[in-house]
């Protein structure tokens, strides 16, 4: 057996074996800065590499072995795995031309705090379970809070608080659970859930994982903008309430994911208000952006109307997945849906209320550390760059919009909202169909679908680390040569790809 950080010939990256230091300072040290290596050539490489993979079903894990290894293997023989098998298995979602459902973006510094919060291995689900991790959550949120202009009724210190879940899904369900729960107390009716007919799928699952039936959620029309009604809201609550249901949560979406529509949450808020409902906003997409003065009335205004509030900096805001930030006005309506605290988890601080023990408003018990990467991010990029990119971004997508719109063959389906568009081909469906996959297959590109107003779209939202404004060009130089040259084009040969199939 070798001692730990030992190197055999021709295998000095190989970690000890059964007997060895899984800690093996040296070899972590050493295979570490090749991790980091192989990294960074991998953002480099990202520009010369299609956006999508063209791997069939199956054919990943066909090329895997069946069983895991029983001796040790090399780095070198997982990353040379890596290069051959996975890497042409994924979408490359930080690649310049990945214009596909919403960003994911990420950033050094936040990658550097991902692997800071790995390495320090804690576990926060308790404030003394390691309490700069709760503490610096709350600081770092609140700075967020701060920077978007948001309310200080979600500063943590009075009623409210905010916090980083996984993601925008799972911050709505724990909201959702508190609401229900704070209805409980009004009657015996069936709870009701509100929101437009474009709100997020994660309304409807969170309402199913809370146990509301399918027929206690309503969707609500949306006006030509794809902006909730507020008059087909209050219409809907009344009907509920006359017939001795409970109106129990409304959800305004602030940036929805077809078209980056934005309800007019003071409305909202308004109704939600008179009926006793709790007003949830997601803003998991848009939110980020009210970073920008010029553009934070559109986003926050009616937030002080607002239980919770909602925003993903791991969407365009160079956080890398998962950070979802969740502002409370009432942490008490919250935890004490959530909180079951066995004698395991009772501690003197935390029982007296002195401190917040982050794991009672969220689903799981255990917590990661992700409050690094948002600090780090904040303080090694800084509020100033983080505005730019936005503008930036909004000012690229107008200029984008300007060109689809000088083609007479194209329609702008709905107009930019900050840094998403949609556009169709004025032929019809089939022809957006047909250029969509054409355009997706040719490589350097990824744009994915939406249905505005019943038709079928391409939607383009910006917002990539890597993406700069000749990427724009360059996409939209290839759409437009696409649609002139019909099915003829050169490209990726054609072939079945799960990208080209539409409803
Ligand atoms: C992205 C998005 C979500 C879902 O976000 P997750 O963090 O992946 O759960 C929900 N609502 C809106 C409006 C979104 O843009």
């Amino acid at each position: 057996m070798r001692e730990p950080g030992e190197e055999k010939d021709g295998e000095p990256d190989r970690w000890p074996g059964a007997g060895g230091l899984p800690f093996d300072p040296e070899a972590f040290r050493r295979e570490g800065r090749v991790v980091i290596d192989w990294i960074a050539d991998y953002w480099a490489s990202l520009p010369g590499r299609p956006v999508l993979s063209d791997v069939e079903p199956g054919e990943v894990a066909a090329r895997l072995p069946a069983a895991a290894p029983e001796t040790p293997e090399s780095l070198a023989a997982v990353l040379g795995d890596l290069d051959r098998i996975i890497v042409p298995g994924l979408t490359h979602w930080q690649h310049p031309g990945f214009f596909a459902y919403f960003p994911a973006n990420a950033s050094g510094p936040s990658i550097l705090g991902e692997l800071l919060s790995a390495g320090l291995g804690i576990q926060g689900m308790l404030w003394t379970t390691s309490p700069a991790a709760s503490e610096l959550e709350g600081v770092v949120v609140d700075w967020l809070r701060q920077l978007l202009g948001l309310p200080d009724r979600f500063r943590l210190g009075g009623d409210g608080g905010g916090m980083i879940q996984d993601s925008a899904s799972s911050g709505l369900l724990c909201c959702l659970v508190a609401a229900r729960e704070r209805a409980a107390a009004d009657g015996t009716g069936q709870r009701i859930v509100y929101a437009s007919a474009d709100a997020h799928s994660s309304v409807v699952k969170g309402a199913k994982i809370a146990g509301f039936p399918a027929a206690a959620i309503r969707r609500i029309e949306t006006d030509s903008a794809g902006r909730l009604r507020p008059d087909c809201l209050e219409a809907a609550i009344r009907d509920d309430s006359a017939a001795g249901q409970i109106p129990c949560f409304v959800v305004a979406t602030v940036g929805t994911t077809a078209r980056g529509a934005i309800d007019p949450v003071p409305a909202i808020g308004a109704i939600a208000r008179r009926y006793g409902a709790w007003l949830h906003v997601d803003a998991a997409w848009a939110g980020t952006a009210a970073i920008c003065p010029e553009l934070r009335p559109r986003i926050v205004d009616g937030a002080e109307l607002a239980d919770s509030w909602g925003t993903n900096p791991h969407k365009s805001m160079l956080v890398n997945f998962d950070c979802h930030c969740l502002w409370i006005a009432s942490r008490h309506a919250l935890a004490s849906a959530l909180t079951t605290k066995p004698d395991y988890l009772s501690t003197a601080v935390g029982d007296a209320g002195v401190v917040v023990d982050y794991s009672d408003w969220q689903v799981p018990l255990g917590r990661r550390f992700r409050a690094l990467k948002l600090w780090m991010v904040l303080r090694m990029i800084g509020a100033e760059s983080l505005r730019q990119r936005v503008r930036d971004h909004v000012a690229w997508t107008s200029e984008f919009t300007d060109l689809v719109a000088a083609d007479p063959a194209f329609e702008i389906l709905s107009s930019p909202s900050l840094a998403l568009v949609t556009f169709a081909l004025r032929e019809g469906d089939a022809a957006t169909a047909g250029l969509l996959a054409r355009v997706n297959r040719a490589g350097p590109v990824f744009f994915s679908h939406a249905r505005v107003g019943g038709r079928l779209a391409i939607r383009m939202a910006v917002g990539g680390t890597l993406t700069g404004r000749a990427d724009l060009l360059d996409a939209w130089e290839l759409i437009s040569a696409m649609s002139r040259a019909g099915g003829n084009e050169p490209g990726r040969p054609e072939g079945p790809s799960p990208f080209s199939r539409f409803p």
